[in-house]
């Protein structure tokens, strides 16, 4: 069936190739930096990076864009509040979504935009609006998008247009539906923002939060791309907003298929700053869970559903997490000094149904079944002496290549990195042949780096001191 996604702009399950052969041009909606992104904002992190994953996996180079809305209604009421220059208040923001997508694991984008560096582009993107009559200067000196010049507009939200109102505008960058209206796609300075403003020809201003994406995507991916990705919030007026500029300005189709996460929740409603019901990361972190128990949490839900948010499903998270490492180390172990020979049929078993499952629309849940049937017939395969060493090193060459679409085993926290699995094999060995004063010497040398080996029938199990 090969590789397909449900297209929010075609509301069905499309096949998917893009438009340049072996390569995929993606625009990720990044984090407005006004405050530290909460876990409901990293489940679309996470999501978009099992995306590219996921195509690179399938062989295609990605082009990843990711923009940090660094101007905006919120940032600039921050940095007043704080009462920092703009850049200074986004600043501290940004480090810390660099710091935490890295906790996660998360692969970097080729290109992390910043809107205040591309005023320009911005600009030029409305003079070419204005020029072709899609946009209009208010009395305060705003430019706004006529969307009634604009017979496609409300195609993504599926908008029932007929009670619109004419010449109604909305200056906010965010609305609801029911106040669909002319949008601002510059705003007139006014006091309220201080020091932040820009001269453009018609006065000095700052963008609309959605012209901002229009104008870095297509900047670093072209007028025409294959993939544009947020969470379901975005649909409107976002990313509405970014096709009715986007095409406007170039005549020709802005993104092929939009792909859009549904919400991480608590208690049934989205977790949200406004609603107070949020945990940002380093709250769970303070809790002693790591970054890939909360990569695994926020990964294993299919990304079109619900998410709901629990103690206890983070628990479960860290005893797959468990499971899995366990079946590594004791691949590891039967593997040491052979070289890869056939795949055991299992191995072989697992790999097609996770390719299959993740084919079809990034079905997670059914890659991860996959993957723990292979645990489970791995294990019985190496409890009835099925497995040598040669089938055990095939089977960790799987289980990595398949890990480079999950992210879960290479993550820096509390993985063994090869020098420990080392240690432990020399212990091993140590133990086969009965020299107890060396065992014990690996094992205090061990505890030294942060790890308690502890012996089971299976093999020795590793956890963090
Ligand atoms: P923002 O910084 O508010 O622009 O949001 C950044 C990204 O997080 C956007 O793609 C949003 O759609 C997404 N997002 C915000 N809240 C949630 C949530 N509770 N669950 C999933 N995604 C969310
Ligand atoms: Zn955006």
């Amino acid at each position: 069936m090969g590789l397909r996604f449900y297209n929010t702009l075609t509301r069905k399950v499309d096949p998917f190739e893009p438009l340049e052969p072996g390569h995929v041009r993606l625009y990720t909606c990044g984090p407005t930096v006004y405050n530290a992104a909460h876990i409901g904002n990293f489940r679309a992190y996470v999501f978009e990076d099992l995306l590219r994953r996921y195509l690179k996996f399938k062989g295609f180079r990605v082009t990843q864009v990711m923009n940090l809305t660094d101007v905006d209604d919120k940032t600039i009421k921050g940095a007043r509040e704080a009462g920092l220059s703009l850049n200074d208040f986004t600043r501290q923001f940004k480090d810390m979504f660099f710091e935490d997508v890295k906790t996660l694991n998360v692969e970097p984008a080729e290109h992390y935009p910043a809107a205040t560096d591309h005023i320009p582009e911005m600009i030029g993107l409305l003079e070419q609006l204005m020029k072709k009559g899609f946009a209009y200067r208010s009395e305060d000196g705003s430019i706004y998008f006529s969307i009634k010049k604009f017979p496609a507009y409300g195609r993504l939200a599926h908008l029932d247009l007929s009670g619109l109102k004419a010449g109604a505008r909305v200056a906010q960058d965010e609305y609801e539906k029911e106040n669909a209206a002319d949008f601002a796609l510059w705003k007139a300075w006014d006091e309220k923002d201080g020091e932040v403003g820009w001269e453009a020809p018609w006065g000095r201003g700052r963008p609309g939060w959605h012209i901002e994406c229009s104008a870095m995507s297509m900047k670093y991916l072209g007028e025409s791309f294959d993939i544009h990705t947020g969470g379901v919030d975005n649909i409107f007026p976002h990313h509405e907003d970014e096709i009715a500029q986007s095409e406007a300005a170039t005549g020709k189709p802005f993104v092929r298929f939009w792909l859009h996460c549904a919400h991480l929740i608590v208690d049934g409603r989205k977790m949200s700053k406004s609603l107070g019901n949020f945990y940002t990361l380093r709250d769970l972190l303070g809790r002693g869970y790591s970054g890939r128990e909360i990569r695994y949490e926020l990964m294993a839900t299919h990304y079109r559903q619900w998410l709901n948010f629990t103690f206890d499903s983070l628990q479960a998270a860290r005893a797959a997490l468990d499971r899995l490492d366990e079946f590594r180390r004791r691949l590891d172990l039967a593997s040491a000094g052979s070289v890869a020979g056939r795949m055991p049929s299992w191995v072989e078993v697992a790999r097609a149904g996770f390719v299959a499952a993740m084919d079809d629309d990034l079905n997670i849940s059914g890659a991860l079944g996959a993957l723990f049937d292979m645990v489970h017939a791995g294990n019985k395969a190496m409890d009835a002496g099925e497995t040598d060493g040669a089938a055990a090193r095939a089977a960790l060459d799987a289980f990595a290549d398949m890990d480079r679409v999950l992210g879960l085993l290479q993550s820096a926290q509390g993985t063994a990195d090869a020098a420990i699995q080392g240690l432990v094999a020399r212990r091993q060995q140590a133990r086969a042949e009965k020299n107890w004063p060396e065992a014990d010497r690996l094992r205090k040398e061990l505890l030294a780096l942060g790890w308690t080996v502890k012996d089971t029938p299976r093999g020795p199990q590793l956890k963090k001191a």
